[in-house]
Protein backbone atom coordinates (compact mmCIF):
# COMPACT_ATOMS: atom_id res chain seq x y z
CA UNK A 1 0.00 0.00 0.00
CA UNK A 2 2.45 3.04 -1.54
CA UNK A 3 -0.24 4.65 -3.35
CA UNK A 4 -3.32 6.36 -1.57
CA UNK A 5 -6.10 8.53 -2.49
CA UNK A 6 -7.64 10.97 0.07
CA UNK A 7 -10.57 12.58 -0.93
CA UNK A 8 -11.51 15.66 1.48
CA UNK A 9 -8.80 17.86 2.20
CA UNK A 10 -10.15 19.92 4.94
CA UNK A 11 -9.54 20.83 8.66
CA UNK A 12 -8.68 17.21 8.94
CA UNK A 13 -8.35 15.90 5.68
CA UNK A 14 -5.21 18.29 4.91
CA UNK A 15 -2.88 17.38 7.81
CA UNK A 16 -3.74 14.16 7.52
CA UNK A 17 -2.96 13.75 3.76
CA UNK A 18 0.48 15.61 4.94
CA UNK A 19 1.23 12.86 7.17
CA UNK A 20 0.60 10.45 4.67
CA UNK A 21 3.30 12.43 2.88
CA UNK A 22 5.56 12.80 5.28
CA UNK A 23 5.56 8.80 5.79
CA UNK A 24 7.04 8.54 1.87
CA UNK A 25 3.33 7.13 0.70
CA UNK A 26 2.61 8.76 -3.28
CA UNK A 27 -0.89 11.09 -2.08
CA UNK A 28 -2.86 12.25 -4.72
CA UNK A 29 -5.67 14.95 -3.29
CA UNK A 30 -8.68 15.89 -4.27
CA UNK A 31 -11.34 18.41 -3.22
CA UNK A 32 -14.32 20.44 -4.14
CA UNK A 33 -12.24 23.26 -2.69
CA UNK A 34 -9.49 24.50 -5.09
CA UNK A 35 -7.58 26.33 -2.22
CA UNK A 36 -7.41 22.78 0.09
CA UNK A 37 -6.09 21.43 -2.65
CA UNK A 38 -3.38 24.02 -3.92
CA UNK A 39 -2.37 23.73 0.07
CA UNK A 40 -1.81 20.00 -0.68
CA UNK A 41 0.04 20.69 -3.51
CA UNK A 42 2.53 22.83 -1.84
CA UNK A 43 2.99 20.31 0.46
CA UNK A 44 4.36 17.97 -2.10
CA UNK A 45 0.67 15.85 -3.02
CA UNK A 46 -0.21 15.16 -6.93
CA UNK A 47 -3.68 17.27 -7.49
CA UNK A 48 -5.71 17.23 -10.84
CA UNK A 49 -6.68 13.54 -11.46
CA UNK A 50 -9.90 12.12 -12.14
CA UNK A 51 -11.82 10.21 -9.49
CA UNK A 52 -10.80 6.95 -12.46
CA UNK A 53 -7.51 7.79 -12.48
CA UNK A 54 -7.03 7.81 -8.80
CA UNK A 55 -8.76 4.42 -8.84
CA UNK A 56 -6.68 3.52 -11.31
CA UNK A 57 -3.37 4.34 -9.50
CA UNK A 58 -4.07 3.83 -5.48
CA UNK A 59 -4.31 0.45 -3.91
CA UNK A 60 -6.26 2.73 -1.24
CA UNK A 61 -8.61 5.50 -0.95
CA UNK A 62 -9.33 7.27 2.07
CA UNK A 63 -12.29 10.13 2.81
CA UNK A 64 -12.76 12.78 4.67
CA UNK A 65 -16.01 14.62 4.55
CA UNK A 66 -18.17 16.52 6.33
CA UNK A 67 -21.57 14.90 6.29
CA UNK A 68 -22.80 11.88 5.15
CA UNK A 69 -24.46 13.21 2.11
CA UNK A 70 -21.14 14.34 1.35
CA UNK A 71 -19.71 10.43 1.83
CA UNK A 72 -23.16 8.74 -0.24
CA UNK A 73 -22.22 11.02 -2.91
CA UNK A 74 -18.34 10.29 -2.65
CA UNK A 75 -19.12 6.83 -2.53
CA UNK A 76 -22.64 5.36 -3.92
CA UNK A 77 -23.15 8.15 -6.10
CA UNK A 78 -23.09 7.10 -9.91
CA UNK A 79 -19.66 8.61 -10.16
CA UNK A 80 -18.56 6.85 -7.06
CA UNK A 81 -15.89 5.11 -5.44
CA UNK A 82 -17.97 1.93 -5.36
CA UNK A 83 -19.54 2.53 -8.74
CA UNK A 84 -16.21 2.90 -10.59
CA UNK A 85 -13.61 0.32 -8.65
CA UNK A 86 -12.69 -2.51 -9.30
CA UNK A 87 -11.91 -5.72 -6.37
CA UNK A 88 -9.60 -5.41 -4.56
CA UNK A 89 -8.95 -1.88 -3.65
CA UNK A 90 -9.22 -0.46 -0.14
CA UNK A 91 -11.51 2.35 0.88
CA UNK A 92 -11.37 3.81 4.14
CA UNK A 93 -13.77 6.54 5.43
CA UNK A 94 -12.38 8.84 8.26
CA UNK A 95 -15.73 10.88 8.51
CA UNK A 96 -18.32 10.70 11.07
CA UNK A 97 -21.46 9.45 9.59
CA UNK A 98 -24.47 7.77 10.54
CA UNK A 99 -23.46 3.91 11.21
CA UNK A 100 -26.36 3.14 8.91
CA UNK A 101 -24.52 4.71 5.93
CA UNK A 102 -21.35 2.55 7.28
CA UNK A 103 -23.18 -0.56 6.58
CA UNK A 104 -25.09 0.29 2.67
CA UNK A 105 -21.63 1.27 1.92
CA UNK A 106 -20.20 -1.85 3.11
CA UNK A 107 -22.96 -4.03 1.40
CA UNK A 108 -22.44 -2.13 -2.02
CA UNK A 109 -18.50 -2.38 -1.58
CA UNK A 110 -18.64 -6.09 -1.22
CA UNK A 111 -20.43 -7.24 -3.97
CA UNK A 112 -18.15 -5.63 -5.96
CA UNK A 113 -14.95 -7.46 -3.71
CA UNK A 114 -13.92 -4.35 -2.87
CA UNK A 115 -13.07 -3.68 0.81
CA UNK A 116 -13.89 -1.23 3.54
CA UNK A 117 -13.63 0.18 6.48
CA UNK A 118 -14.99 2.52 8.28
CA UNK A 119 -12.53 3.97 10.28
CA UNK A 120 -14.04 7.86 12.64
CA UNK A 121 -11.06 9.95 14.27
CA UNK A 122 -10.58 11.80 17.06
CA UNK A 123 -7.85 14.10 18.64
CA UNK A 124 -8.91 17.00 16.85
CA UNK A 125 -7.11 19.11 14.68
CA UNK A 126 -4.25 19.51 16.73
CA UNK A 127 -4.11 15.99 17.00
CA UNK A 128 -4.02 15.33 13.15
CA UNK A 129 -1.21 17.78 12.52
CA UNK A 130 0.94 15.97 15.32
CA UNK A 131 0.25 12.65 14.31
CA UNK A 132 -1.31 11.59 17.31
CA UNK A 133 -5.27 10.80 16.11
CA UNK A 134 -7.03 8.30 17.77
CA UNK A 135 -8.75 6.00 15.20
CA UNK A 136 -11.69 3.70 15.91
CA UNK A 137 -12.09 1.27 12.89
CA UNK A 138 -15.05 -1.21 11.84
CA UNK A 139 -14.45 -3.76 9.45
CA UNK A 140 -12.51 -7.08 8.72
CA UNK A 141 -9.37 -7.36 11.49
CA UNK A 142 -7.21 -9.13 8.86
CA UNK A 143 -7.55 -6.01 6.63
CA UNK A 144 -7.00 -3.86 9.64
CA UNK A 145 -3.90 -5.59 10.16
CA UNK A 146 -3.04 -4.42 5.75
CA UNK A 147 -3.74 -0.91 6.61
CA UNK A 148 -2.03 -0.71 9.66
CA UNK A 149 0.75 1.20 8.14
CA UNK A 150 -1.73 3.81 7.09
CA UNK A 151 -3.50 4.26 9.82
CA UNK A 152 -0.03 4.83 11.93
CA UNK A 153 1.20 7.50 9.36
CA UNK A 154 -1.82 9.89 10.65
CA UNK A 155 -2.67 8.80 14.28
CA UNK A 156 -1.01 7.41 17.54
CA UNK A 157 -3.81 4.91 19.25
CA UNK A 158 -5.25 2.65 16.31
CA UNK A 159 -8.03 0.27 17.86
CA UNK A 160 -9.74 -2.16 15.53
CA UNK A 161 -13.31 -2.02 17.26
CA UNK A 162 -14.89 -5.40 15.76
CA UNK A 163 -15.82 -7.10 12.79
CA UNK A 164 -19.14 -5.13 12.26
CA UNK A 165 -18.36 -2.45 9.80
CA UNK A 166 -20.22 0.39 11.96
CA UNK A 167 -18.53 -0.14 15.56
CA UNK A 168 -16.18 2.23 15.65
CA UNK A 169 -18.64 5.02 14.62
CA UNK A 170 -20.77 3.96 17.47
CA UNK A 171 -17.90 4.11 19.68
CA UNK A 172 -16.97 7.54 18.12
CA UNK A 173 -20.68 8.62 18.26
CA UNK A 174 -20.32 7.83 22.14
CA UNK A 175 -17.01 9.74 22.75
CA UNK A 176 -19.04 13.10 20.88
CA UNK A 177 -21.56 12.76 23.23
CA UNK A 178 -19.64 13.08 25.68
CA UNK A 179 -17.73 15.97 23.76
CA UNK A 180 -21.22 17.59 23.45
CA UNK A 181 -21.66 17.22 27.33
CA UNK A 182 -18.72 18.16 28.55
CA UNK A 183 -18.67 21.48 26.07
CA UNK A 184 -22.26 22.86 27.61
CA UNK A 185 -20.90 21.91 31.13
CA UNK A 186 -18.04 24.45 30.47
CA UNK A 187 -20.09 27.17 28.28
CA UNK A 188 -22.22 27.03 31.83
CA UNK A 189 -19.88 27.14 34.34
CA UNK A 190 -17.67 29.78 32.61
CA UNK A 191 -20.41 32.09 32.42
CA UNK A 192 -21.46 31.57 35.82
CA UNK A 193 -18.11 32.06 36.68
CA UNK A 194 -17.81 35.42 35.03
CA UNK A 195 -20.78 36.51 36.78
CA UNK A 196 -19.33 35.76 39.80
CA UNK A 197 -16.73 37.93 40.26
CA UNK A 198 -14.30 34.98 38.94
CA UNK A 199 -11.17 35.13 36.96
CA UNK A 200 -11.11 32.80 34.41
CA UNK A 201 -7.44 32.06 34.01
CA UNK A 202 -6.96 31.80 37.74
CA UNK A 203 -10.17 29.56 37.47
CA UNK A 204 -8.56 27.62 35.29
CA UNK A 205 -5.28 27.05 37.01
CA UNK A 206 -6.99 25.96 39.93
CA UNK A 207 -10.21 23.69 38.25
CA UNK A 208 -7.52 22.07 35.94
CA UNK A 209 -5.95 20.48 39.38
CA UNK A 210 -9.44 19.70 40.38
CA UNK A 211 -12.32 17.12 39.35
CA UNK A 212 -13.72 19.71 37.59
CA UNK A 213 -10.72 19.21 34.80
CA UNK A 214 -10.93 17.68 31.86
CA UNK A 215 -9.70 17.82 28.26
CA UNK A 216 -12.16 19.44 26.79
CA UNK A 217 -12.27 22.71 29.15
CA UNK A 218 -8.39 22.78 28.56
CA UNK A 219 -9.38 22.54 24.81
CA UNK A 220 -11.90 25.02 24.62
CA UNK A 221 -10.87 27.49 27.35
CA UNK A 222 -7.29 27.43 26.73
CA UNK A 223 -7.26 27.34 22.45
CA UNK A 224 -10.37 29.45 22.33
CA UNK A 225 -12.16 31.17 24.77
CA UNK A 226 -9.28 32.93 26.78
CA UNK A 227 -8.32 34.14 23.17
CA UNK A 228 -11.81 35.09 22.24
CA UNK A 229 -11.00 33.35 18.74
CA UNK A 230 -13.42 30.42 17.61
CA UNK A 231 -12.07 30.01 14.00
CA UNK A 232 -12.67 26.07 13.78
CA UNK A 233 -10.94 23.44 15.18
CA UNK A 234 -13.84 21.16 15.27
CA UNK A 235 -16.92 23.35 13.82
CA UNK A 236 -20.23 23.55 16.46
CA UNK A 237 -22.69 22.37 13.08
CA UNK A 238 -20.25 18.92 12.94
CA UNK A 239 -20.56 18.97 16.62
CA UNK A 240 -24.82 18.70 16.37
CA UNK A 241 -24.59 16.65 13.36
CA UNK A 242 -22.70 13.76 15.55
CA UNK A 243 -25.06 14.35 18.32
CA UNK A 244 -27.78 13.94 15.92
CA UNK A 245 -26.46 10.38 15.31
CA UNK A 246 -25.90 9.58 18.79
CA UNK A 247 -29.47 10.30 19.22
CA UNK A 248 -30.97 8.49 16.39
CA UNK A 249 -28.52 5.44 17.84
CA UNK A 250 -30.49 5.62 21.37
CA UNK A 251 -33.89 5.96 19.26
CA UNK A 252 -32.72 2.77 16.84
CA UNK A 253 -31.38 0.51 20.18
CA UNK A 254 -34.91 2.11 22.48
CA UNK A 255 -32.38 3.59 24.99
CA UNK A 256 -33.66 6.95 26.18
CA UNK A 257 -31.42 9.71 26.43
CA UNK A 258 -33.55 12.48 28.15
CA UNK A 259 -30.56 15.20 29.23
CA UNK A 260 -29.14 14.19 25.74
CA UNK A 261 -32.34 15.36 23.77
CA UNK A 262 -31.71 18.72 25.67
CA UNK A 263 -28.35 18.93 24.85
CA UNK A 264 -28.91 18.29 20.65
CA UNK A 265 -31.70 21.31 20.95
CA UNK A 266 -29.20 23.42 22.27
CA UNK A 267 -26.77 22.90 19.72
CA UNK A 268 -29.63 22.84 16.83
CA UNK A 269 -30.29 26.28 17.85
CA UNK A 270 -26.92 28.20 18.33
CA UNK A 271 -26.24 26.24 14.76
CA UNK A 272 -29.69 27.94 13.47
CA UNK A 273 -28.40 31.62 15.07
CA UNK A 274 -24.94 32.29 13.56
CA UNK A 275 -22.63 30.06 15.30
CA UNK A 276 -22.66 26.85 12.99
CA UNK A 277 -19.42 27.54 11.63
CA UNK A 278 -17.74 28.78 14.83
CA UNK A 279 -15.64 25.69 16.83
CA UNK A 280 -17.81 24.14 19.20
CA UNK A 281 -16.22 25.71 21.65
CA UNK A 282 -18.54 29.14 20.97
CA UNK A 283 -22.02 27.87 22.54
CA UNK A 284 -19.74 29.66 25.12
CA UNK A 285 -21.14 33.05 23.55
CA UNK A 286 -24.29 31.54 22.79
CA UNK A 287 -24.89 30.80 26.50
CA UNK A 288 -23.72 33.85 27.99
CA UNK A 289 -25.34 36.01 25.27
CA UNK A 290 -22.90 37.21 23.18
CA UNK A 291 -22.76 37.64 19.50
CA UNK A 292 -20.15 35.01 17.30
CA UNK A 293 -17.31 36.79 15.59
CA UNK A 294 -16.90 34.71 12.75
CA UNK A 295 -19.97 34.56 10.04
P1 LIG B 1 -14.13 20.31 6.76
O1 LIG B 1 -15.46 20.85 6.39
O2 LIG B 1 -13.05 21.22 7.24
O3 LIG B 1 -13.50 19.46 5.52
C1 LIG B 1 -14.26 18.71 4.64
C2 LIG B 1 -13.68 18.91 3.24
O4 LIG B 1 -14.38 18.05 2.33
C3 LIG B 1 -13.84 20.34 2.71
O5 LIG B 1 -12.57 20.83 2.31
C4 LIG B 1 -14.81 20.21 1.54
O6 LIG B 1 -14.55 21.12 0.48
C5 LIG B 1 -14.55 18.76 1.11
N1 LIG B 1 -15.63 18.16 0.37
C6 LIG B 1 -16.96 18.19 0.64
N2 LIG B 1 -17.64 17.46 -0.26
C7 LIG B 1 -16.72 16.95 -1.12
C8 LIG B 1 -16.80 16.13 -2.27
N3 LIG B 1 -17.98 15.67 -2.73
N4 LIG B 1 -15.65 15.81 -2.93
C9 LIG B 1 -14.45 16.29 -2.49
N5 LIG B 1 -14.32 17.09 -1.41
C10 LIG B 1 -15.44 17.41 -0.73
O7 LIG B 1 -14.43 19.18 7.85
P2 LIG B 1 -13.38 18.57 8.90
O8 LIG B 1 -13.44 19.34 10.16
O9 LIG B 1 -12.09 18.33 8.22
O10 LIG B 1 -14.11 17.16 9.20
C11 LIG B 1 -14.09 16.09 8.27
C12 LIG B 1 -14.72 14.88 8.94
O11 LIG B 1 -13.94 14.50 10.09
C13 LIG B 1 -16.15 15.12 9.44
O12 LIG B 1 -16.92 13.98 9.21
C14 LIG B 1 -15.96 15.38 10.92
O13 LIG B 1 -17.11 15.05 11.68
C15 LIG B 1 -14.77 14.51 11.25
N6 LIG B 1 -13.94 14.97 12.38
C16 LIG B 1 -13.58 16.28 12.50
C17 LIG B 1 -12.78 16.67 13.58
C18 LIG B 1 -12.35 18.11 13.77
O14 LIG B 1 -11.83 18.44 14.87
N7 LIG B 1 -12.50 18.99 12.80
C19 LIG B 1 -12.36 15.72 14.52
C20 LIG B 1 -12.72 14.38 14.34
C21 LIG B 1 -13.51 14.01 13.26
Amino acid sequence: MKKIGFIGLGNMGLPMSKNLLMSNFTVYGMDLNKEAEMSFHQAGGTIGISVEKMIDLCDVILTSLPSSNAVEEVFLGKEGLVHLAEAGILLIDTSTVSPELNLRIEEEAQKKGIYFLAAPVSGGVIGAINRTLTFMVGGSKSVFDKAMPVFKAMGENIFHVNERVDSGTNTKLINNLLIGFYTAGVSEALHLAKNSNLDLDRLFEMLNVSYGQSRIYERNYKSFIANDNYEPGFSLKLLRKDLGFAIDLAEKNNVDLPVSKILFDLYEDAEKNGYAENDMSVLYKKISGQKTTIL
